[in-house]
């Protein structure tokens, strides 16, 4: 079931609409959005593609990102490897949302964050109203496992698609209410298919967000493209303001407690379709946005993606060496979830070790390559033993590693160990595994 918590108002549809809404409208102060990444499932964190349309995201960012661009006023790239639709953006939808940047804190409930709860719910996601102020959507981390993959093949137990459901409860965000309409993407329902059809805005949908926003005004300035020189960003487009342009940046990729980066007054040339600016020095990968002098939807461009170089924000775990020979086969180590310091422990696994043996865990905070007559030890600085777990009658194993020595935005090194006297050097390393520590 999805939920919206607090009290709206229900105004009934006209005869044939199916789409009902709350009566809450976001103006242009309402319009940005940022996004604290808690997922834990490795699912929910595995498509390390960039994509062109949404720089500086990688992962469920990407996916919710994603989401929200289905509500533009026009296209806004193909999705990447997505075969469930040929473009974002329905050309109709008339809501521009705007990516302000990460979160380092899920904020408050006017806060216009996406964020996780690591606890188990029956309930997938909700969004906070009223949400003329502001609002905040919330996903439940448990039981499903949460997917950010473009494919739209969903994997793990219970899975959910990211994308989908953030693009529903968006849709809450921006003032409507569920659909009678079994086929729009705000149906009350969980979808078949696990929320990727909820990917895609139906009629309904769209009918019904123009009913809040209105249709796209012929007036309304539109970014076409963007081109670099020196420090200088040129906005090419339609519909700028001759002196009072607004511009907004997204900010620079570190959790921060700033809503928006601006910088105002700035007029354009030839007509209109010429903006050239410096961006504001805090100013990271993400979106662009021209805003007229104004507070309604025609006010405020298209959302269009701004590359100021690569800019994930956090360093995807990295696998490096490789794993030394027990007798049972080659000892790996694998990430199983993302390292976020608000979850306490993350989860990694390994494989390839005789059952029954217990598999010891090395820390550190620096990487190294010594070559040992047991292997090539991979990590360094003072080493710290983490734990150690039993191998099972696969040989594998999981274990739930503490975030106690590192903070935030701190890369931590790991590696594991196995006394086994049946291999040839009576014991083995694995690979080498680096994270970088998440808030
Ligand atoms: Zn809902």
């Amino acid at each position: 079931m999805l939920l919206v918590a607090g009290i709206a108002t229900i105004c009934l549809p006209e005869r044939g609409q199916t789409y009902f809404l709350s009566g809450d409208v976001l103006d242009l102060t309402q319009r940005h959005f940022r996004i604290l990444n808690g997922f834990l499932d490795p699912e929910a964190n595995d498509n390390l593609v960039a994509d062109p349309d949404f720089p500086g995201s990688l992962g469920a960012e990407l996916a919710i990102r994603k989401g929200v661009a289905e509500w533009g006023s026009g296209p806004h790239g193909s999705g990447g490897s997505d075969p469930t639709q040929d473009q974002l953006g329905s050309g109709g939808a008339n809501f521009d949302g705007f990516y302000s940047g990460r979160a380092g804190v899920p904020g408050g409930t006017n806060g216009n964050i996406f964020s996780v709860i690591n606890t188990t719910s029956s309930i997938l996601a909700f969004t906070e109203v009223p949400s003329s102020d502001g609002w905040r959507i919330r996903f439940f981390e448990d039981p499903r496992d949460w997917n950010d993959g473009p494919d739209g093949i969903l994997i793990g137990d219970d899975p959910m698609d990211i994308q989908g459901i953030a693009c529903h409860e968006y849709g809450h965000a921006l003032g409507l209410n569920h659909s009678t309409d079994a086929d729009a993407t705000m149906h009350a329902g969980v979808p078949s298919d696990k929320g990727v059809s909820h990917r895609s805005l139906h009629s309904d949908d769209v009918l019904g967000v123009q009913a809040i926003y209105g249709v796209k005004s012929a007036s309304k300035p539109t970014i076409t493209g963007v081109t670099w020189q020196g420090n200088w960003v040129t906005l090419i487009g339609t519909g700028f303001h001759p002196s009072a342009n607004e511009v907004w940046f997204t900010q620079a990729q570190a959790p921060a407690h700033r809503h928006l980066l601006r910088k105002g007054n700035i007029p354009s040339s030839q007509q209109g379709t010429r903006i050239t600016l410096r961006p504001p020095s805090a100013a990271g990968s993400g979106d662009v946005v021209v805003r007229l002098p104004g507070l309604s939807a025609q006010d405020l461009s298209n959302a269009f993606p701004l590359d100021l170089g690569v800019d994930f924000g956090w360093t995807p775990p990295e696998h490096y060496g490789s794993g030394g020979t027990t007798s049972a086969g080659t000892f790996e180590l694998q990430w199983q979830s993302l390292p976020a310091a608000s979850a306490g422990t993350f989860r990694v696994s390994f494989s390839g070790v005789p059952a029954g043996l217990p598999v010891v865990l090395f820390e550190g905070n620096a990487s190294a390559n010594i070559n040992l007559p047991l292997g090539d030890l991979l990590v360094g600085g003072p080493l710290e033993r983490t734990l150690w777990t039993v191998a099972d009658s696969t040989g594998a194993g999981v274990m739930h590693v503490p975030i106690a020595n590192a903070g935030p935005g701190q890369l931590r090194y790991y590696q594991a160990w196995v006394l086994d006297p049946s291999s040839a050097q009576g014991a083995a390393l694995s690979n080498g595994l680096m994270v970088e520590i998440q808030p």
